[in-house]
């Protein structure tokens, strides 16, 4: 496994690969990896000659406000459990790399960026979109693979793609979750045991949600409501938005029609938590 800290070696290291002809799988992350970061990089290994994991806790994805100062860093444990998986290249570039003090240029979704995690995270998503087309022209991969647990990501990147041409094939794979179901997160090393017993809440809300949306609940006010009152009933947990929303659009509808995604975001104590669940056909 390879380690490159440098734009240019990211660059030529992929160039090599492609004048081989071989393939090129791409895994941008922020570290303090786990076993859903895994799944993915697992994921690219199974699929392409190369596989490629970016470590880099992107700036310009965090608010004035929020955590970046103490997002959990651990490169030594990341790159023991990445070299555990045979991934070929690890690109962790300095930030300087990254934005030079000139650096103006974003990325803007005019509408999606500002919806649900959009509301209280009103330049996250520029901030996501820009280092994620920065990283795909640096590694150029063919595919790039992301987890349904950031669900607006995955619908924010694909509209990317889309709007902006870019030549990669987007992959999207499921929430790897804890045994009692929380959604896997470098956030939740920050919760306190208590904080940690309540967290499940979010995920007990959205199977709550989508259990009635089966048994043929229609209305997202009865279903949101439902969804609502399971986080209520956790001590440490404040609900952000909890929503029945159109998979693609990301619109909410007063009338559910399928498929569906229900999607929210928690504060458990200081710390916010986001995940979602799909109810097809
Ligand atoms: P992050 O390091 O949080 O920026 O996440 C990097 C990638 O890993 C993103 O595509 C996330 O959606 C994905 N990811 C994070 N947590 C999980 C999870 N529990 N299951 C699957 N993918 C995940």
């Amino acid at each position: 496994m390879t380690i490159i800290d440098s734009i240019e070696r990211m660059s030529a290291f992929s160039d090599e690969a492609r004048a081989k002809s071989l393939s090129i799988g791409f895994v941008p992350t922020m570290g303090a990896l786990h076993e859903g970061h895994l799944s993915l990089a697992r994921r690219s290994c199974s699929e392409n000659d190369r596989t490629v994991v970016s470590i880099f806790v992107n700036p310009l994805q965090f608010g004035p406000r929020e955590d970046l100062d103490r997002y959990p860093r651990d490169m030594e444990g990341d790159l023991a459990k990445l070299s555990s998986i045979r991934t070929d290249a690890v690109f962790a570039p300095a930030m300087e790399a990254m934005y030079n003090e000139r650096f103006e240029t974003h990325v803007i979704q005019e509408n999606l960026s500002m919806m649900l995690c959009g509301v209280s995270r009103p330049t996250h998503f520029r901030g996501v979109l820009t280092v994620v087309l920065k990283l795909l022209n640096i590694v150029r991969p063919h595919r790039a693979y992301f987890g349904q647990k950031d669900y607006q990501q995955t619908v924010a990147i694909r509209r990317m793609a889309r709007d902006l041409n870019i030549p990669v094939n987007i992959v999207v794979l499921p929430t790897v979750r804890e045994r009692d179901g929380l959604a896997m997160s470098s956030r939740n090393r920050y919760l306190s045991d208590s904080e940690r017993r309540d967290a499940v809440c979010l995920y007990r809300a959205l199977t709550a949600g989508s259990e009635l949306v089966r048994r043929g609940e229609r209305s997202a006010r009865v279903v949101v409501q439902k969804m609502r009152g399971v986080v209520e009933n956790a001590p440490s947990a404040r609900v952000d938005y909890l929503a029945a929303v159109d998979p693609d659009s990301l619109e909410s509808r007063e009338e559910i029609s399928l498929p569906v995604a229900l999607v929210g975001a928690v504060y458990v104590g200081a710390t916010r938590l986001i995940d979602n669940v799909t109810v097809e056909e």
